[in-house]
This record gives C-alpha cells, sequence and structure tokens, in this order.
C-alpha cells in the first residue's frame, strides 16, 4: 500500500491547513500602527511629499549603517542608478552572479553596458570570488554581488580583488534584509548598495527600494541621476550653497541627468517608519525558529540547510526565500522536482528555487535596445563576454538541487518538528516515486 499522497496514501497535513496566514508563515506583519500611519499619508494628502521619505532615509541609515540613504520606487531604479553612480556606460562591464532575479542587472543594458556574468559559489550560493578576478578587464567598471536568499556573499575576497583593481562593488541587499556580516549589516560594505521593499521581500513596503552608501560622491551621483530638488538636501540645488559638489554635475542642479523621477512614495515611507521599529526584535524571532528548523533538516538524508556555520559571524537576517540544499545522488536519483511534487501532495508548502541562471537569456545577448542593428553587449565597442550553455555549471545547476520553504516567524517546536516529519516521511518512501 502506498504511503504518500502523490500516490494515494494518507496526506501529512489537511488541504490547506499550512496556508500562509496562520501565524507561523504570515508576513509581513502589520498591525494597526502600520494602518493608521499610511492612512495619515493620505489625510495629510502628503502621497508626493518629502518629509516622511526624508525621516525614513535618516532611520535606515541608522539601521543599516550607512551615511546616507536614498529612498526609491524600486529595487530596480536603485539598482539602476547605483550603477549609473559607478561610472557604468555604454562601452562598459559589470561583473555579476549567474543565479540572481534578473534586476541584479538588466539596468547595465539600458545603460549601454555588457554583463560578464560570473559562477556561483556552491554552498552560499552566491557569487564565487574565485571565478570574479579573470573576468575584470579595461572596462570592468562594477561587480555586483547579491546575497543570495540571505546568505551574506564572501565580501572580504571581493572586496579586495576590487580594490586590487580600482573597480566599484555594488551590493544587491534585496535578498538580506537584517543579515549580517561579521559585525556589519549587509548592505553597508560595498561602495554602494541597491535594495529592494517590494511586497515579496523580507522588508516589504509595497513597492520600494534604497539605496545606501558612506560616499558622498556616489549618492550624489544617485540625486542627480533620478531625484532631482525632492531629497530635501536637495533643495540645495537651488540655493546659493549648492548641494552637488560633483563637477561634472554641479551645472545640471535642478533637472535628473537620467530623465527619470525614481523617488519613494510617502505611503511606503510612513509604512518602513513603523516596519522599521520591530524589524529587529521580528528578526530575532525568525532566527532562533529557522536555525532550529534547520537542525532538523541537517538530519535528514540528501538535504542540509542553505546557511553559515554558527561561528562564522555571518547571520541571514530574516531569511528571505530560505533554501535547502539537496543532494539527489543521496536519494537515489530522485529529481528534485518529484520530491517537491510528493511534499506538495502531503500539503507542504515547499517549491522550486524562483530564479534561473541569467547568462543565457536573451536580453543579455541579443538584444538590441538602442536599435543599432547589433546586440547592445556588442555595440558599444565592448570585448564580446556573452556565454552559452554550459559555460556556469554551478549556476545552471543549483535550480536542480534546491528547493524553497516559507519562512517560520517563531519558534513553535512542536509545528516545526511535524514539518520535518513531513519531509521525513517523503524521503523515507521515496521507493514509491522512483518506480
Ligand atoms: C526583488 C529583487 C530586485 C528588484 O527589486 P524590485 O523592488 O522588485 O524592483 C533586485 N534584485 C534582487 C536580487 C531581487 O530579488
Amino acid at each position: 500500500m502506498s504511503q504518500l499522497a502523490i500516490n494515494g496514501g494518507a496526506a501529512a497535513y489537511a488541504a490547506g491547513e499550512l496556508n500562509r496566514n496562520i501565524p507561523q508563515f504570515k508576513w509581513p506583519i502589520y498591525t494597526e500602527e502600520d494602518e493608521n500611519a499610511v492612512l495619515q499619508v493620505m489625510r495629510d494628502r502628503m502621497m508626493s511629499g518629502s518629509e516622511i521619505t526624508k525621516k525614513f532615509e535618516k532611520a535606515y541609515a541608522e539601521y543599516i549603517g550607512s551615511d546616507y540613504v536614498l529612498g526609491y520606487c524600486s529595487g530596480t531604479a536603485s539598482l539602476s542608478a547605483a550603477m549609473w553612480a559607478c561610472g557604468v556606460g555604454a562601452g562598459d562591464e559589470v561583473i555579476a552572479p549567474s543565479l540572481t532575479y534578473w534586476a541584479t542587472c538588466a539596468g547595465a543594458i539600458s545603460l549601454g553596458a555588457a554583463v560578464n556574468f560570473a559562477d556561483i559559489d556552491p554552498e552560499t550560493l552566491c557569487i564565487d570570488p574565485k571565478d570574479i578576478e579573470h573576468r575584470i578587464g579595461p572596462n570592468t567598471k562594477a561587480i555586483i554581488v547579491v546575497h543570495y536568499l540571505g546568505h551574506p556573499a564572501d565580501m572580504d575576497a571581493i572586496m579586495a580583488i576590487a580594490r586590487k583593481h580600482n573597480v566599484k562593488v555594488i551590493e544587491d541587499a534585496s535578498h538580506s534584509h537584517g543579515a549580517m556580516y561579521k559585525g556589519r549589516m549587509t548592505g553597508s560594505i560595498g561602495d554602494i548598495t541597491g535594495q529592494s521593499m517590494m511586497t515579496g521581500k523580507s522588508f516589504a513596503l509595497g513597492e520600494a527600494g534604497v539605496i545606501c552608501t558612506n560616499d558622498r560622491y556616489l549618492y550624489e551621483r544617485c540625486i542627480s541621476y533620478g531625484h532631482y530638488e525632492r531629497t530635501g538636501v536637495a533643495n540645495n540645488f537651488n540655493s546659493s550653497e549648492r548641494f552637488i559638489t560633483d563637477p561634472e554635475l554641479v551645472h545640471f542642479a535642478g533637472i535628473p541627468i537620467g530623465g527619470r523621477k525614481d523617488r519613494m512614495n510617502q505611503w511606503c515611507s510612513a509604512l518602513g517608519l513603523v516596519q522599521l521599529k520591530y524589524f529587529p526584535e521580528r528578526v530575532a524571532k525568525i532566527e532562533e525558529a529557522m536555525q532550529y528548523f534547520c537542525d532538523g533538516l541537517d538530519t535528514l538524508p540528501g538535504l542540509r540547510a542553505h546557511r553559515p556555520a554558527k561561528d562564522s559571524g555571518l547571520t541571514k537576517g530574516a531569511w528571505y526565500s530560505s533554501a535547502c540544499h539537496y543532494d539527489p545522488e543521496a536519494l537515489d536519483g530522485l529529481p528534485v522536482e518529484k520530491f517537491i511534487a510528493a511534499v506538495q501532495a502531503e500539503n507542504g508548502n515547499i517549491g522550486k528555487l524562483s530564479n534561473y541562471a541569467l547568462h543565457t537569456h536573451p536580453v543579455f545577448n541579443e538584444a538590441d535596445v538602442f536599435h543599432q542593428g547589433k546586440p547592445t553587449a556588442l555595440a558599444f565597442g565592448q570585448r564580446d563576454v556573452r556565454q552559452g550553455k554550459g559555460a556556469l555549471p554551478v549556476a545552471e545547476a543549483t535550480p536542480s538541487r534546491a528547493f524553497v520553504f516559507p519562512r517560520i516567524t517563531f519558534l513553535d517546536k512542536p509545528f516545526i518538528d511535524r514539518f520535518v516529519d513531513m519531509l521525513a516521511k517523503v524521503i523515507k518512501n521515496r521507493g514509491e516515486l522512483l518506480k
């Protein structure tokens, strides 16, 4: 008789029992305080104002430990601005990990630059520092680092390579809200950071993002690219003492040189101020629950939690899209897709990794954004850094060697033990799936 629900056995959970609204999973946590803060912006008719956004920028700068923060309408916009600020332009190259969300690097194409994709490390799933240096050429302007699925990238190694070659480091901290790297917040370590705060991310404000930097020059460039006068500081654009000190930009004051209006809206900023108050304590609870859950995962054959070693000084913050390494060879060759389907039939909510390797995507290889009759990746005299299938084996294989599961927001041992038992049931009865 079949044990597994996918073959007609009894399911481990009732249908809908593990839905996203149960307290163990419910995220983001919004209370009346959040609702009132947003409503107040509407009542004050201040949706396009700047006061609350300025307050949020200041509070977030303090939280993350950066001198300057600018609010954006999206993470995508913040990353494009960060690239432009670092000097990325026509004919240039950026280096980025292949396994990430497209917004990490797609902005480079609309700046006329090419993306030279690097492979990822099979343990951290972040850009592999060993696959960076040989990719640096005369037109490489930036290395973009993603703290993938909340796991901090190897910043010491990456910063050392960047400094040696005089290349900027852009952190994409969209997955790593609250994650620490050796005593510092991820997002406060590189030259500049772009970070998403859209609804699906750990710090969820709707559609929003930020840049963070300690570099006044990069901050000014970001203002000049898409912020014009509404930052408040930039109101000095039109004062006798001009804010922008970059001689290249000073006479453009008042009109964004990027022709963009990328500012964060105040509903998001108001929500952000309330969320920030409670975020550290919520992160601490998630950390406690997820470490316990991962200890359970690590007892099962073929599974290994995606997390830094406990004594590494690295943490995963709010554990965005938490992942588990999956080793099909240790499970008689059972493909991850079949494992996921069987768990889902038990009414367990795990899923496939949502990203895929980007280096073979036509946008980075064929798209002719400027109608020049050739791919933008080549059109401004770049070297051809395009790569085909097979070039970055770890990034290509990882979606078949991992699965994701929801964050658990507080330590509930019986709840977590039962979830681990459900995974154990599928593993134990995998013979049923291999027939
Ligand atoms: C979500 C995400 C972005 C883009 O952020 P948006 O706010 O959706 O524009 C960028 N990089 C990564 C890694 C992301 O996951």
